[in-house]
């Protein structure tokens, strides 16, 4: 757990909610593969409290996905939401969720190209190839068993998450870094040429 969360008193802890420490591209947790968890660890009041900070950090920093080992905590959890994002506008929505111990599996061979970008690697984006469909097996954060399809951007954000759990970052992804770029580069050079 975060450091500030045994600080806290057991009172206290229930209500406030943390914004979490981002490990950045270069911090050893964010290649290591996460560890499953088990139900009674997932059921404790400690990780759930982790998870609505989790969801808190990710809502604070507008991001579309986060994983736990990218706030220094190396379990198999993810969370995602696109709602109205600014940095990803125009996407469309996808429901707020927590994915435990997934599994991603791509359900057909067709890989499209789209940008994106990581809050462990702030101010850059880069055209990463992605499985248009796949299928997600997973526990939500209950502990109930989750079994659905997941297509277009929403499987992206999947892969992507999925990706951290496993020690991968987008770039390890890319075709090329040709595309790697600024975000103001990006804005002044890439941007109009989105929608090719
Ligand atoms: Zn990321």
């Amino acid at each position: 757990m975060p450091e500030s969360f045994s600080k806290q008193s057991p009172v206290l802890e229930a209500f406030i909610m943390s914004i979490l420490k981002v490990a950045r591209l270069g911090h050893p947790v964010l290649r290591k593969v996460t560890a499953n968890l088990a139900q009674r660890e997932l059921q404790s009041a400690a990780m759930q409290k982790f998870i609505d900070d989790m969801i808190e950090t990710m809502k604070e920093y507008d991001g579309v996905g986060l994983a736990a080992d990218q706030v220094h905590e190396s379990k198999q959890l993810a969370v995602l939401e696109v709602a109205n994002n600014p940095r990803y506008p125009n996407k469309p929505d996808v429901p707020l969720t927590v994915l435990v111990n997934p599994k991603v599996t791509p359900l057909s061979d067709v890989l499209e190209e789209d940008w994106e970008g990581c809050l462990s690697i702030p101010d850059l984006r880069g055209k990463v190839p992605r499985y248009t469909s796949v299928r997600v097996q997973a526990w939500d954060r209950n502990g109930q068993e989750l079994d659905y399809v997941a297509t277009g951007f929403h499987a992206r954000v999947i892969q992507h998450e999925f990706d951290h759990l496993n020690g991968k970052l987008y770039v390890d992804r890319m075709r090329d870094l040709t595309t790697l770029s600024f975000l103001q580069e990006f804005a002044r050079y890439w941007l109009p040429a989105r929608d090719e």
